[in-house]
This record gives structure tokens, C-alpha cells and sequence, in this order.
């Protein structure tokens, strides 16, 4: 039984503010609707980036899509307890080596550490876009978040 915390980070799916489109976003968000995770890496020195650009932040090279793992780590994150509903806002540092501002969800605040692993999870904004988030890997999942069958 998981310790009861007043702060639980829910997944907000279709609640979340509806992220600027863009013709550069739009490939990462039709993998997104199909839950594919989307990073650009540079084609001249080989490192991954976020967020996605057409030219290396590092070089300056062409860049191309490539799936990711959708696994990270929390580098860094806050709770927004007073907000209504209450949020986290993270950096995320990827597998593959790009760190992200996000949104940790799906979990109970208290939970929460750095250093800990997460995996993506796609929320949908409220007009229907994939927002990309990340919850804790592992057990204590919380009851509200057992999957449906
Ligand atoms: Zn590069």
C-alpha cells in the first residue's frame, strides 16, 4: 500500500494547454498519435537533440527524425502543489542524451526523486495533440492509474 500523500499528479489528458503547430512539429506530432516518440539527431556529429530543429544546436549540420525510447531519468523537477490541479514541472534527461522541460504525472508527488528513471507517457491537450510527459518507472503506480484492460 503506497503512503497517502495529498498531492497527487494526475495525467490531465485532455486538459493540457494546446502546444503551438507548427510544419517543422508536425511530423513529431503524427508519430505522437501513434505513440511514437520522435527526436532529431544530427547527421554530422551524430548527437540527439530537443527540442526537434532542422539545423544541430551543436554544428550546425542537418539534422533527421528518429524514434526514441522514451526512457529517461529526472535531472531536475518541482512541485506545483497549490495549483489546481496540482503539477511538476521537470527536466528530463533522455536515454539518448538530450535533457527536456516536461511534466511529471501519473504519480504521487511524494514519490518523486532525481536521479529516478521515467518513461514517456502521451497526454492529449485539449484540442486532441499528444503533450509529451513522463511518469515514474516501476511499481507503485497508484490505483487510479491501474491500465484498463
Ligand atoms: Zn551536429
Amino acid at each position: 500500500m503506497a503512503r497517502i500523500s495529498s498531492t497527487c499528479l494526475t495525467l490531465r489528458d485532455g486538459d493540457w494547454p494546446d502546444p503551438p503547430a507548427s510544419p517543422e512539429s508536425a511530423p513529431f506530432v503524427a508519430a505522437a498519435k501513434e505513440g511514437r516518440f520522435l527526436l532529431r539527431r544530427c547527421t554530422a556529429c551524430g548527437k540527439a537533440h530537443w527540442y526537434p530543429r532542422s539545423l544541430c544546436p551543436f554544428c550546425f549540420g542537418e539534422t533527421a527524425w528518429e524514434e526514441a525510447s522514451g526512457e529517461g531519468t529526472i535531472y531536475s523537477f518541482t512541485v506545483l502543489a497549490r495549483e489546481d490541479p496540482p503539477r511538476a514541472i521537470a527536466y528530463v534527461t533522455l536515454a539518448e542524451g538530450p535533457t527536456m522541460l516536461t511534466s511529471l504525472v501519473a504519480c504521487e508527488a511524494g514519490q518523486l526523486a532525481i536521479g529516478q528513471p521515467v518513461r514517456l507517457v502521451f497526454a492529449s491537450s485539449k484540442n486532441g495533440t499528444p503533450v509529451p510527459c513522463f511518469r515514474p518507472v516501476g511499481e507503485g503506480d497508484p490505483p487510479w492509474m491501474e491500465p484498463e484492460a
